[in-house]
């Protein structure tokens, strides 16, 4: 850390008002894993923390395709910054969206005005990747925020109850076809559920029509499923999935969709209103870093320490950060867990520095990966010991349990958990608030023939 790093703060530059405090000034944007994980470590240390999000809460996104389903309610997964701040004396939370780094007057620009720090941290994490497709982006619906999450909900429930309205059979058949882009944990979790959702809830609530109308097709551009996983978790998944339903495309991809058309790159065409895009995620952080210092998927290349190349006080952690090594050709997984460690690692890195202290490089221990199909089927890597079933199932339900803030949010989705597991039943299956999804129907495209279509 300079000696610009150690100054008293209470800059003219500051237009967010903080408490007066002659300890060095720490500013973290984003309050995701990363960030909450160094804001833990830092709480009642000496130094001047100030967390800025532009949500006032922070999201377990994990538990996302859960209410999407109308399985859990958004504020089950959901914690407020200040209560989990409440209580520590050196850390301020501000309710800002920063558009602007200024590296050279350490300064940053936000909706809601300037303020300077003395080490920032970015922990931003990363938006959708549609990877250019234009109409796709327009047309469907991602899953990076709890709204996004609602508005799958709202728009799978209006689409359901439109299509008990329509006597047109291809528009029924399009309003309850659903189609989920990319074969990765979101992407398989978000199917199982609503395989199961096609299962036990559609016969109950739409006796209009049978639960065979609902179809769920899982497109995966590579030829496996959970690429990151093992070969075992891989095959076991696809036969799980299979066994609930879901119809699943390898070496396939999506790369047109009018809102009712899905178009593939092998040439084939699918009817659905729903299209779901779980297929990638790039890196996004606000203005000011110089081009350079960015790497592959929009990340920031990272020292060992974590510190951004090119600066001297700007770190960056978590889904955004790219430590690219021997070990690491391609940065590390953007997964929860290297976000925590590196939160806590960061923690530790900056009072050594400013402790005068040495540092130790970042090294991630990698604890395994799980991934659940539907209601007791999961499958599990731990190092050499991989498995997969009820087992699976149980420790992924147990980690994720203890992993979400708050006991009374730990409580609810628990509860929520103990009914469905014996009753199948999803219960927040309201529709309080039209979603109106942005459609862009080119005519043209939706007088399809019906041998074009992929087969049910
Ligand atoms: C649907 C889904 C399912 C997933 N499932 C798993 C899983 O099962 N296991 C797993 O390990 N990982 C999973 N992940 C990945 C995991 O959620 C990420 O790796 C993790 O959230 C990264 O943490 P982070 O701190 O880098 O960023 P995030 O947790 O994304 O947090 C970023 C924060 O920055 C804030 N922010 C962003 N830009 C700004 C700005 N300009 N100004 C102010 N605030 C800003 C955001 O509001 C947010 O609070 C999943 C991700 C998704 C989307």
């Amino acid at each position: 850390m300079t000696k610009n790093h150690m100054k008293t703060h209470c800059s003219i530059l500051d237009s967010i008002c903080l408490p007066d405090s002659k300890l060095p000034r720490i500013v973290i944007i984003g309050g995701g894993f990363g960030g909450l994980a160094l804001v833990e470590k830092l709480k009642n240390k000496d130094v001047q923390v100030v967390l800025l999000d532009k949500n006032n809460f922070h999201q377990f996104q994990p538990l996302f395709y859960q209410v999407a389903t109308s399985a859990l309610e958004p504020d089950s997964i959901a914690f407020p910054f200040r209560k989990q701040i409440s209580g520590y004396k050196n850390v301020s939370f501000r309710l800002a969206n920063v558009v602007e780094i200024q590296p050279s007057s350490n300064t940053l620009i936000t909706d809601k005005g300037s303020l300077t720090y003395d080490s920032l941290v970015l922990a931003t994490g990363t938006e959708t990747n549609f990877f250019g497709l234009e109409n796709v982006e327009r047309n469907c619906l991602g899953m990076k925020d709890i709204r996004d999450s609602l508005n799958i909900r709202h728009m799978m429930l209006q689409n359901l109850e439109q299509a008990t309205i329509t006597c047109n059979n291809e528009d029924r058949d399009a309003l309850t076809n659903f189609v989920i882009v990319g074969g990765g944990p979101a992407g398989v979790e978000m199917a199982g559920s609503l395989a199961e959702f096609c299962k036990y809830i559609l016969p109950k609530d739409y006796p209009e029509y049978p639960a065979s109308l609902m179809h769920i097709y899982l497109v995966e551009a590579s030829n496996e499923l959970l690429g990151t996983m093992s070969k075992n978790a891989s095959l076991k998944t696809l036969k799980y999935l299979k066994k609930l339903g879901v119809k699943v495309l390898l070496n396939e991809s999506v790369i047109d969709y009018n809102g009712k058309v899905v178009q593939t790159k092998s040439g084939n065409t699918l009817l659905a209103r729903n299209l779901i895009w779980t297929a990638g995620v790039k890196g996004h952080f606000p203005r000011g870093i110089d081009k350079e210092h960015i790497t592959n998927g929009n990340r920031l290349k990272t020292d060992a320490y974590l510190k951004v190349e090119g600066y001297n006080n700007i770190y960056a952690i978590g889904d955004i950060a790219s430590l690219i090594s021997k070990d690491t050709p391609k940065g590390h997984p953007q997964v929860a867990q290297v976000a925590i460690q590196q939160g806590k690692h960061l923690a530790m890195t900056l009072m050594n520095l400013i402790n005068k202290k040495p540092l130790t490089p970042f090294k991630y221990k990698d604890k395994g990966s799980l991934a659940t199909v539907g209601k007791r089927r999961a499958v599990a890597d731990l190092g050499n010991f991989k498995f997969a079933g009820y087992l699976a199932w149980l420790l992924w339900s147990i980690v994720h349990l203890m992993s979400i803030s708050g006991f009374r949010n730990k409580l609810m989705v628990g509860f929520n958990w103990a009914v469905s597991y014996f009753t199948y039943e999803k219960s927040n299956r309201l529709i309080i608030r039209n979603f109106k999804p942005n459609l862009n129907i080119d005519e043209s495209t939706e007088a399809i023939s019906k041998k074009d279509l992929i087969p049910k």
